[in-house]
């Protein structure tokens, strides 16, 4: 299955299977979901095989028939509408001016080797700049709070859409007009619970304020860079991230990790300590996969390609989908910041201006390989650090004492990474 002309930042957790958006921006994996409401008869075809319902799959791979994907869509509009009912009675501030069920502008596209089944879906609308100070639940406090610091934000609660790209959560930056989040039935769950701190939304939240700080011009850093790569050549060994990895991914991988630690340790939030535990053994493993376990990412070959390469074999290119775009051989590096687009517009057409470019973006891959350098040395401690902390055998409150170990090998590796900001 494959999705053109999507632009998202996907979260990946724990499994699973992946589509590539070749486009800009990041692809997409998903991860486990799980109920918001059960299904008690399970819907069958008409062959009577019996359709696994929409709340335990995490992608439309087995969707094989029309018909089966009409099903998916009845079952995602039944829960967002259940999910509108439930929001409304929990809080007076989800008014309709806030939050609406709407018809999605574009259809739903499942792939299915020759076959292609489409459907028109329902997606739950939330403004949260609309929401009133006197909303009472912590979700809504929670996206007001962001909406203030992110006026363009709008969150879609959309199952549908998310499963057919195999995701649980994705930002997509070609909706200009506003911060777009997509979310699935986890995310609609957790805010009829009054849970606003799901993982994938602060995830997706991470992206949204990247996108957000670029927009509005403030000044560029290492995280606006996204690297290509073409005919089987990796950016990265993550799954899901094959083709195309952006380095805001990098940071927002980081954070996760230190947010579902500070997660478990704290008690006010009642968090299931062994799930939480699993889901910082899926992060830190992804982590694993981008920054430790093999020699040869694309960030460092890329890095030796450029230092290497003769200025006529570099093309530099300024385009509306990619900014500036560097590209060596089969890697291209793009930087999509309208303050580097403005300050090399004029002139990378020029030899001269192009290597300006070229020592602008090796400039930046340096710090960024001096990180990812420092952070593969020091990962491997905090994976001893977790081990540990899954071995150990206390009650929750002795549990979360010894996390703070962990956490601190945590942040000390955070280090590497958060020194690239501004
Ligand atoms: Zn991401």
């Amino acid at each position: 299955m494959r999705i053109e002309h999507t632009m998202s930042h996907v979260s990946r957790r724990l499994v699973l299977l992946l589509i590539i958006i070749q486009t800009v921006w990041a692809p997409i994996v998903a991860h486990a979901t799980s109920c918001i409401d059960n299904y008690s008869l399970q819907p069958v075809m008409d062959d009577g095989e019996a359709i696994p319902p929409l709340t335990s799959i995490s992608n439309f791979d087995h969707v094989k028939s029309q018909e089966m994907l009409d099903e998916y869509v009845r079952q995602s509009n039944d829960v967002l509408q259940k999910g509108l009912a439930k929001l409304r009675a929990m809080d007076p501030a989800f008014d309709p001016s806030v939050i609406s069920l709407q018809p999605a502008r574009k259809k739903v596209v499942v792939k299915n080797g020759t076959e292609k089944y489409k459907a028109s879906y329902l997606e739950l609308k939330i403004n949260g700049s609309k929401i009133s100070p006197k909303a009472k639940s912590r979700v809504a406090a929670y996206l007001r709070r962001l909406a203030r610091l992110h006026p363009d934000m709008r969150v879609y609660l959309s199952p549908i859409v998310n499963k057919s790209m195999g995701t649980y959560g994705f930002f997509d930056p070609s909706l200009t007009t506003e911060l777009a989040l997509f979310l699935d039935e986890t995310s609609v769950k957790n805010f009829t619970l009054d849970q606003p701190f799901d993982d994938t939304i602060l995830h997706e939240g991470r992206h949204l304020a990247y996108e957000d700080s670029r927009r509005r011009g403030l000044p560029p850093t290492v995280y606006d860079y996204g690297l290509e790569t073409a005919n089987g050549k990796r950016a990265s060994y993550l799954e899901g991230y094959e083709d195309y990895l952006s380095f805001e991914e990098f940071y927002s991988w980081f954070r996760d990790l230190m947010s579902a630690i500070l997660d478990l340790r704290d008690p006010s939030l009642g968090v299931d300590i062994a799930k939480k535990l699993e889901e910082i053994d899926s992060i830190l493993e992804s982590l694993e996969a981008l920054v430790v376990d093999r020699k040869e990412t694309g960030i460092i070959v890329f890095r030796q390609k450029l230092k290497k390469a003769d200025i006529a074999d570099v093309t530099v290119r300024i385009t509306k989908k990619s900014g500036v775009e560097v590209t060596v051989g089969d890697y291209s590096l793009s930087n999509l910041h309208p303050n580097v687009i403005n300050k090399f517009k004029s002139i990378a057409h020029t030899t001269e201006g192009k290597k300006q470019v070229v020592a602008y973006f090796l400039d930046d891959l340096n710090k960024f390989e001096k990180a990812m350098l420092g952070a593969r040395k020091d990962l491997p401690d905090v994976r001893e650090a977790l081990e540990d902390l899954k071995a150990f055998e206390g009650t929750p409150a002795q549990i979360r004492e010894y996390a703070a170990e962990f956490e601190q090998y945590v942040h000390w590796v955070n280090r590497h990474f958060d020194g690239l900001r501004n």
